[in-house]
């Protein structure tokens, strides 16, 4: 059985979820010992334990070890199932997270599946909704699977309730996908998003973008959530290219003022668009493993995170490929992903 060690490298829950999704996918049963140990509050939270739940129901999986808190975990896993699921985090922790898990599989699963998840759909240090329908989804299409998403309604920390249905129409195999190059600016959107949260606080997060970015009022707009659960901000900036589609995003929170929130977003934004590549730091990350699935891939992306070192290594226990990281360039990278 294959032994991970959770402490490796970025030591988070995306070594976790990772070998979840591909221990459904190649069958093969894992421990992962000291799980989340690189974080303040170690082992899994109830975000994690609902990502464990939902790969062992989609995977017909046995598993050892879920329950909050724990830092081990085995699994066995059995077959792909694909259906109508309904996976509920219960707190704010993400739900985007949740659905990171169990997409993989279902990508090349036998059949249709329908998903409805709840809890968090915009948080901090996970890929908010917007990310994942915009950037993330478009190039999953190009691989080959059609995936649909739709936000009912956006969940923010600390209330959660958020909730979101998402589509996905497989394929046999995964298509490769190469990356190289991301062709003129052809649309930027700014929306600043608020839930019970004064109007000025995203005027003033607008009015950083116009300032900082040079974006018109016409690429800016405030969005007020209609049925609020609680208290909530984000602020995204949507860049769409020929190629790809950059979300970069600032999150709301309590002692926050609007303009740190602006400049996390238009600091991401700015990184990426200088550096003049395709593929920002998290799609980096986040798009390994469907080239690692498809066999092979390759793009141009900013400086590689340990993130996206980590997950490599995760991912290179798992499946026979290659996944080489060179800097090209002051500002470039490029990773390439090859079966061994
Ligand atoms: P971890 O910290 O190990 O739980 O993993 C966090 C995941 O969320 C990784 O897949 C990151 O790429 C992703 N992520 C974090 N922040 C963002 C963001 N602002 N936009 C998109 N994805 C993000």
């Amino acid at each position: 059985m294959l032994v991970i060690d959770g402490s490796q490298g970025e030591g988070g829950g995306q070594i976790l979820r990772t070998a979840l999704a591909l221990s459904l996918q190649t069958g093969k049963p894992f421990r992962l010992e000291q799980i989340r140990a690189g974080r303040q509050k170690p082992g899994l939270l109830r975000q994690h334990l609902t990502a464990v739940q939902a790969a062992a129901a989609v995977g017909r999986a046995e598993v050892a070890g879920a329950a909050l808190g724990s830092t081990t975990l085995e699994m066995h896993p059995g077959t792909v199932t694909p259906g109508d699921y309904h996976f509920a985090v219960g707190t704010a922790g993400s739900a985007m997270l949740v659905l990171q898990t169990i997409l993989p599989p279902l990508l090349t699963a036998s059949g249709v599946s329908t998903l409805t998840l709840e809890g968090g759909t915009h948080n901090p240090f996970a890929p908010p909704f917007d990310f994942v329908a915009d950037s993330f989804a478009p190039l999953i299409r190009r691989m080959g699977p059609s995936i649909e998403l739709e936000l009912h309604r956006p969940g923010f920390y600390p209330a959660g309730g958020g909730k979101l249905q998402v589509v996905i129409h497989p394929v046999g195999q995964l298509s490769r996908l190469d990356l190289l190059d991301r062709g003129p600016i052809q649309r930027r959107l700014a929306r600043a998003l608020i839930s019970i949260i004064p109007r000025q606080v995203a005027d003033r997060e607008l009015a950083c973008v116009q300032q900082h970015l040079g974006w018109s009022e016409e690429e800016c707009r405030v969005e007020s959530v209609t049925h609020p659960t609680g208290l909530g901000n984000v602020l995204l900036l949507k860049v769409e290219t020929e190629q790809v589609t950059g979300v970069f995003t600032g999150f709301g929170e309590r002692r926050r003022s609007a303009e740190q929130v602006a400049q996390e977003a238009t600091d991401a934004a700015m990184a990426w668009l200088r550096a003049g590549v395709p593929v920002d730091e998290h799609l980096a990350d986040q798009l390994l493993l469907p080239m690692a699935l498809a066999g092979g891939g390759s793009f141009r992306t900013v400086r590689p995170s340990s993130h996206t070192l980590t997950n490599a290594d995760i991912i290179r226990q798992f499946l026979p490929v290659d996944i080489r990281v060179e800097q090209e360039s002051p500002l470039a990278w490029q990773v390439v992903v090859a079966s061994r």
